[in-house]
């Protein structure tokens, strides 16, 4: 969660070790109380949004229709999806005066502020000083470990391990994605859980992929098992073909149609998104 000029980087030393003192108390009547919420970069990864739109009761689709835009770096790349602030007062849709409305499911950033990470050190370092947040003032200590723990980022971290699987991968993260298709197709299972769990139970999906019995009985309800098969087919798609078998009976058919012993399918997805081509 950084405003632009809060953007410079960091220097190693700025680093906190595990059991570094944390001074701070975030609470209503300190004069900065959601000015944090203004005028902010917050990135959403795939676990923030699945837990802010069950929080809100929508769609994912809507969620990302409604508060977010999708970007996309110059030259192909992975798109991101940014929290959108309000036209005119640049605050976050979702804040009062009272506070975040969604606070027990907030995203990973908001979690963290006024730490931020800093990715090529591997550590946390205080993002704002005590001018800009006066929480950092309040008679409130625990070690960075404690404090983490009462931002409950466990899951979170977690579940951003398991994407970077997918994002950190040398092929993908240096060439990044310049295939319409593909992102289009990484968009969707990352970002719009809802539109995958269609697409995985609409289209041939189980028919190509040799999906366990048990993993689709678990996501036709549990949504972080869903959320693992969407980055298992991407890793399919983009990196790995063993990540996710396919069907040996349509492997063979799309060998014996295209004519070569390997490769199964120009189409990156391995399946149409149209859900007429499973009655084919
Ligand atoms: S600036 Fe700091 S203390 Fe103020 S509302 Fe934000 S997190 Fe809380
Ligand atoms: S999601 Fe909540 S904590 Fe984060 S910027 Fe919006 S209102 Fe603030």
């Amino acid at each position: 969660m950084k405003t632009p000029e809060e953007e410079s980087k960091p220097q190693p030393e700025d680093l906190l070790e595990k059991d570094s003192k944390i001074q701070f108390l975030c609470r209503p009547g300190l004069s900065c109380f959601t000015t944090c919420c203004q005028d902010v970069n917050i990135f959403l990864t795939p676990y923030d949004i699945l837990r802010m739109k069950d929080r809100l009761g929508i769609p994912s689709d809507e969620f990302l229709d409604k508060y977010t835009k999708t970007l996309l770096p110059p030259g192909g790349g992975i798109p991101v999806i940014q929290l959108v602030m309000g036209e005119s007062d640049r605050r976050c849709p979702l804040v009062t005066d009272e506070g975040c409305t969604i606070y027990e499911d907030r995203p990973w950033a908001c979690r963290m502020y006024p730490l931020d990470w800093m990715g090529d050190k591997g550590g946390y370092y205080f993002l704002v000083g005590e001018d800009r947040c006066k929480g950092r003032g309040e008679p409130n200590e625990l070690d960075l470990f404690e404090w983490l723990k009462t931002q409950e980022v466990a899951p979170y971290e977690e579940m951003d391990l398991r994407f970077q699987m997918v994002t950190r991968y040398p092929r993908l993260a240096e060439a990044g994605i310049d295939d319409p298709r593909v992102q289009h197709m990484f968009r969707m299972a990352c970002y719009d859980l809802d539109t995958f769990r269609r697409f995985v139970f609409e289209t041939r999906f189980l028919e190509v992929f040799d999906v366990e019995e048990e993993t689709i009985e678990e996501i036709k309800t549990d949504e972080l098992a869903l959320l693992d098969l969407a980055f298992r087919w991407i890793r399919f798609g983009l990196v790995c073909g063993d990540v996710l078998p396919i069907r040996e009976e349509v492997a063979e058919s799309k060998r014996k149609a295209m004519g070569v012993e390997s490769g199964v399918s120009e189409n990156p997805t391995g399946v149409s998104e149209n859900p007429k081509d499973k009655e084919e």
